[in-house]
């Protein structure tokens, strides 16, 4: 079987990590299945999705501080939309996951959780998600 679904996170401010997990869940529960795959794709330039600690809201905190010193603002990017140290960060953290369904459910981590990655915001993006299997 193969089910494909979407929906949107409305982001508040410029970098900003949000929990969707439950959003990825309730659509693979909703799809029915069992065995399979999971693939949750980002359609931006700016935006981006991981998976990382959700016990600690200083995690992701700290991601955007992390991922901040490796992509700074430069004087020396062309790009005319000024924006190119978000489109640097949402190329290092990447556009999809794939993620295993068994029994019905993410075979996630104790302490992982999906995150929605935005770098070039407040915006409202979309978030496709993709299952195949049985
Ligand atoms: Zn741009």
């Amino acid at each position: 079987m193969t089910a494909l679904t979407s929906f949107s996170v409305i982001t508040r401010s410029s970098s900003e990590w949000i929990d969707i997990t439950g959003k990825v869940e309730k659509a693979v529960a909703a799809s029915g299945l069992r065995e399979g795959i999971c693939v949750v794709f980002v359609p931006h330039t700016t935006a981006a999705v991981t998976v990382n600690e959700n016990a600690d809201s200083d995690v992701p905190r700290d991601m955007i501080l992390a991922l901040n010193a490796i992509s700074p603002d430069r004087q020396e990017f062309r790009h005319g939309e000024g924006n190119s140290a978000a489109h640097a960060k949402t190329s290092l953290v990447g556009p999809s996951l794939t993620l295993i369904v068994s029994g019905g459910r993410l075979l996630l981590g104790a302490w992982q959780g999906i995150w929605f990655n935005e770098y070039d915001g407040p915006r409202t993006r979309q978030v496709l998600v993709r299952v195949l299997g049985e």
